[in-house]
């Protein structure tokens, strides 16, 4: 089993690992997260990992699944890194056959395997995509492009010596002229 240098293996399959009862603990790079790549800014987050796998009393492979850490999403808004914490509690069971799950459903959060051996980093990834933001937006007073859209409406305030009716009656006397 070749151990990356996130303290996972690269591929394993994961009912040995229920059997064995094998845990795993570390550290990922915001880096390490290929499949989120275009969904990240920056490269400054790190989160913990836990993985825990056993065989419940019924047998199935489950694995307890805990993330806590802090990734920079890309605000949809002003494009700019947004960062957003990250806490992930979650159970899940192991099947290579949709009809297996049965009851596990109520219980666990059910994940099909199309073959025997996975990369758990692939299973992390999959986790933190469910649970990312739709769309990921500062809060209005905290968005670089709020501030922005601000300052512009603050420029359109009228001053002073603006006289928008001035210039409305001038229109309606070109158009009376017209009409004559
Ligand atoms: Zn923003």
């Amino acid at each position: 089993m070749a151990e990356q240098r996130t303290g996972l293996p690269a591929r394993a399959d994961v009912f040995r690992l229920a059997d064995a009862g094998r845990r795993f603990a570390g550290d990922l790079a915001q880096a390490d997260l290929g499949r989120l790549a275009g969904l990240l800014a920056g490269k400054e987050g790190t989160l913990a990992y836990r993985l825990d796998f056993h065989r419940d009393a019924e047998g199935r492979a489950v694995a307890r699944l805990r993330l806590d850490g802090q990734l920079d999403l890309v605000c949809q808004r002003c494009m700019g890194a947004m960062p957003w914490t990250l806490a992930v509690e979650t159970e899940l069971a192991f099947f290579t056959h949709e009809v297996e799950i049965g009851e596990a459903e109520t219980h666990y959060e059910p994940v099909i395997l199309e073959e025997e051996s996975v990369s758990l980093k692939d299973l992390i990834e999959e986790e933190i995509l469910l649970a990312l933001p739709q769309v990921a937006m500062h809060a209005a007073d905290a968005c670089e492009a709020s501030k922005l859209i601000e300052a512009l409406a603050e420029d359109e305030t009228p001053r002073e010596d603006d006289r928008p009716f001035a210039a409305l009656a001038a229109l309606k006397r070109k158009d009376t002229q017209n009409s004559d």
